[in-house]
């Protein structure tokens, strides 16, 4: 970008942010670095409005680093159910533990301990240090990313990385020492947020659209350029919902992979493992129904999952025995972090007659 229209870049955005940018948040008040962590690794793929009731709901709970570390793994997902993305709670707990053990329970302000923190990559730590404190640093979060490749015509698609370069290079540009970089990064994603928005750019009240390229040329649809198409394999998965005296069976999946760390149904590849299960146990069903089947879709595969109830007249011995598995009161959600689909399910179930 020439050196005069970056200049103009930032003097627009900043201008526009004294009228327009939002300063109430409430992640902008009281702003710490933690707090700004917190907010902007909830902000990840998730918007605004979702993200204020959870963050104050976890602001109460974990007022700082050593209370969050502190926690169980499956309180802070309990807190995170509803919110998506769960690598993002188990990383957040793990970052917490390693500030504590690495520095003493103080948040790092050196850009490199903070990008070494689990589940921060360059723009988040980017944004912590220069939101909560001032440091100069660009960033580059899916807002920005829009802003300038509409702006610049920047083509291609952001995942890939030298289209991704790029626009770090334009956001390097457009945020010069000494600019107010607090205000301007703010900037960045307000404008995002609220007037260059993915559909529907409102582009006659922007600040930017005398040069922005992409809006002069009326083509602002094609940018940032679209994930090549690929289509997305579809899988099965058949849950088991064992009843046994108005409690449900639960099983807590490994830490790692899919909804990693959360409590589910036990699941089976198969319809016809998830009758074994039942034989292999002798579990003397007294009542059972197939709910109907859904669809939850992954970023990278559709899952269709299949439900059955199945009432069962005594527990099975072997499930004491596996301490993934524990039994839970049907009337009252669990305090652990559920699946989003096992937490649907659990509801329909409150809400439904016995099976008798
Ligand atoms: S003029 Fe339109 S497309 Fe360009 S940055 Fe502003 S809102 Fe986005």
């Amino acid at each position: 970008m020439q050196k005069d229209i970056a200049k103009w870049f930032t003097n627009q955005l900043l201008s526009w942010y004294q009228q327009h940018g939002r300063k109430t948040l409430p992640w902008q008040i009281n702003k710490s670095p933690y707090t700004t962590w917190l907010s902007e690794v909830m902000l990840q793929q998730t918007q605004v409005v979702t993200v204020i009731p959870y963050f104050e709901q976890f602001t109460r709970r974990f007022p700082d680093v050593i209370s969050l570390a502190g926690a169980s793994q499956d309180e802070v997902l309990h807190l995170w159910t509803g919110l998506g993305y769960y690598a993002r709670a188990r990383n957040l707990h793990k970052a917490a533990q390693i500030i504590v053990a690495e520095h003493n329970g103080r948040f790092p302000v050196e850009f490199e301990q903070v990008l070494a923190l689990p589940g921060v990559g360059r723009s988040t730590a980017g944004a912590i240090l220069s939101l909560a404190l001032g440091q100069q640093y660009p960033i580059l979060d899916g807002n920005c990313k829009r802003v300038l490749s509409r702006f610049a015509a920047v083509a291609g698609w952001p995942g890939n990385k030298a289209v991704e370069q790029q626009l770090w290079l334009l956001a390097e540009q457009v945020t010069p020492a000494g600019v107010d970089v607090t205000a301007f990064n703010q900037a960045m994603m307000d404008l995002g947020a609220t007037l260059c928005t993915r559909s529907k750019p409102r582009c006659v009240e922007c600040p930017l659209q005398l040069n922005c390229r992409a809006a002069l040329a009326g083509d602002q649809a094609d940018y940032p350029g679209k994930k090549p198409a690929k289509t997305i394999p579809e899988r099965q998965s058949y849950w088991l919902m064992l009843e046994h005296q108005q409690q449900i069976l639960l099983q807590q999946r490994p830490a790692s992979g899919l909804w990693g760390g959360l409590y589910g149904f036990p699941e089976f590849s198969t319809e016809q493992l998830r009758s074994d299960y039942l034989a292999l146990n002798k579990l003397q069903v007294t009542a059972s129904a197939e709910l109907p089947a859904f669809r939850h879709t992954f970023s990278h595969f559709h899952l269709w999952i299949k439900p059955q109830l199945v009432q069962i007249k005594t527990k099975p011995d072997s499930v004491q025995e596996q301490s993934a598995q524990q039994w839970f009161t049907i009337a009252q959600l669990p305090q652990v972090g559920l699946s989003a689909p096992a937490k649907i399910l659990l509801q329909q179930l409150q809400a439904m007659q016995p099976l008798e």
